[in-house]
């Protein structure tokens, strides 16, 4: 703890704690140390782990990286942090993210953007830039992120780590801050597939405060050699683009290779649907996003204007001051695509794309153990360079397949570019297929 503790002071130009819990984790790491005297420790003792800013831990701040919720303190524990501060996991500061979640850069967030470790001029992902960034630059052992449309994966491919977005409903979304609830999944980053294995199977299974949350029982997530030769899908049209970077779809093509000459069946399929996935995913998450916000109203949590006099212009007031602008964009937007107007054109027909791209995707896994595609079309970028919404929300191209079905999906570094930046490699399992996931990328790392 000591030693994170220094890092974090020495790599604070990163920007990547928001808040450093210095009292609460050394009481923690005392009381783990008679523990572990007496014999007692569990199975994280000592684990030093950083949470994304959107996690509720109790008596601790929680902001989402917004002037929204300036001041707000969490009054209970997320279940994860719960099941992880159970097992001994020594919880040491809140990491900044994009607010509430939204965006690929974490340049929105109202505290500053953050950047990446292995390169300072660059962004380092988002909307958990805090949580990888953090796992890169060695200021904690895993980070929690949140998923809702690769915000795991993506920095994960950017600062040269793993990533993990479990089966959407795997591991339970409350005291989660919820930005697209059919979408969001908590998930770790860290540097070791075994961390991330260990870290998932303590937060995962039923829980009675999320009834989205499966009560299939969670096996054993260590990962274990492999059993047979592996049949894998590649999605032709991730590949054959001029959207993707040379060099990654290069390396990706070689990986392709590699593995059939290890003996591995890999077959090229076809998704029709590449080009629908990225305005299917933004019409219902923002929909869903302009829904959840609509309880930070000024009256009920953090910020209130000053300015403000009566109740309808506190809200207005509370709402424009508290809210950055990307927030709001989602906000206007999800509004837009439910009125009464536009319902169906937008919303209905965006969910009846989600369907077929969830059947699509099944589909292909009922075929194969998993699907390859890269994690991100290009490496990180320098920070301020990407200014058109538009074309950030086009990064998302292969990450947010994996949450409109809901599979299992996790980013392993791949390769670094020219450039000297990483780019990862995603992978997307079957529905609860968590440990086959773990097996097959402790088997490619
Ligand atoms: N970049 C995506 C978005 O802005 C993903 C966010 C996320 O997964 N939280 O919505």
């Amino acid at each position: 703890l000591n030693k994170y503790l220094e890092n974090i002071k020495e790599r604070d130009g990163l920007n990547a704690y928001l808040e450093v819990f210095e009292a609460s984790a050394t009481k923690q790491a005392i009381a783990i140390d008679e523990k572990r005297k007496a014999g007692k420790a569990g199975r994280l003792a000592g684990m030093v782990i950083g949470i994304k800013d959107n996690i509720c831990y109790k008596n601790h701040k929680v902001s989402a990286a917004s002037k929204i919720l300036e001041g707000f303190e969490s009054v209970f524990s997320a279940t994860a942090i719960e099941r992880l501060i159970a097992e001994d996991a020594i919880i040491v500061g809140r990491l900044n993210c994009d607010e509430f979640a939204m965006g690929s850069s974490n340049e929105n967030s109202a505290y500053g953007s953050v950047k990446n470790a292995l390169n300072e001029d660059y962004v380092p992902g988002g909307s958990s830039g805090g949580s990888a960034t953090a796992v890169a630059g060695n200021l904690c052992t895993v980070a929690l992120g949140s998923d809702t449309g690769g915000s795991i994966r993506q920095p994960a491919s950017y600062t040269g780590t793993i990533g993990f977005k479990p089966t959407y409903g795997r591991i339970s979304r409350y005291g989660l801050i919820a930005y697209a609830s059919s979408f969001d999944q908590i998930g770790p980053v860290a540097n070791d597939i075994k961390d991330i294995a260990l870290v998932t199977e303590i937060m995962a299974g039923k829980d009675e405060y999320d009834s989205t949350v499966s009560s299939k029982e969670v096996p054993s997530l260590t990962p274990q050699p492999l059993k047979s030769k592996l049949k894998i899908a590649y999605i032709k049209e991730t590949l054959d683009t001029d959207g993707i970077d040379p060099e990654i779809k290069a390396r990706t093509e070689q990986l392709v290779n590699c593995l059939r000459a290890d003996g591995h069946d890999l077959i090229p399929v076809s998704f029709s649907y590449i080009e629908q996935i990225v305005p299917t995913y933004y019409v219902l998450t923002t929909a869903e996003a302009s829904s959840n916000l609509s309880r930070f109203d000024g009256v009920h949590f953090g910020y209130r204007s000053k300015a403000a006099k009566g109740v309808e212009e506190t809200y207005v007031k509370s709402r424009s001051e508290g809210f950055g602008e990307e927030v709001k964009r989602r906000i206007m937007a999800g509004t837009f695509v439910l009125s009464q107007g536009y319902y169906d054109a937008y919303y209905t027909k965006a969910q009846k794309v989600r369907r077929l791209i969830q059947d699509r995707t099944l589909e292909i896994l009922n075929q194969h153990d998993c699907i390859l595609l890269p994690t991100t079309p290009s490496t990180a970028f320098e920070l301020n360079a990407v200014k058109d919404p538009i074309n950030m929300y086009l990064q998302d191209i292969y990450t947010v397949q994996a949450n409109l079905s809901g599979n299992p999906a996790i980013s392993l570094p791949l390769g670094k570019h020219s450039n000297g930046m990483p780019f990862g490699l995603q992978l997307i399992g079957k529905h609860f297929g968590e440990k086959e996931l773990i097996d097959i990328s402790a088997y490619l790392m």
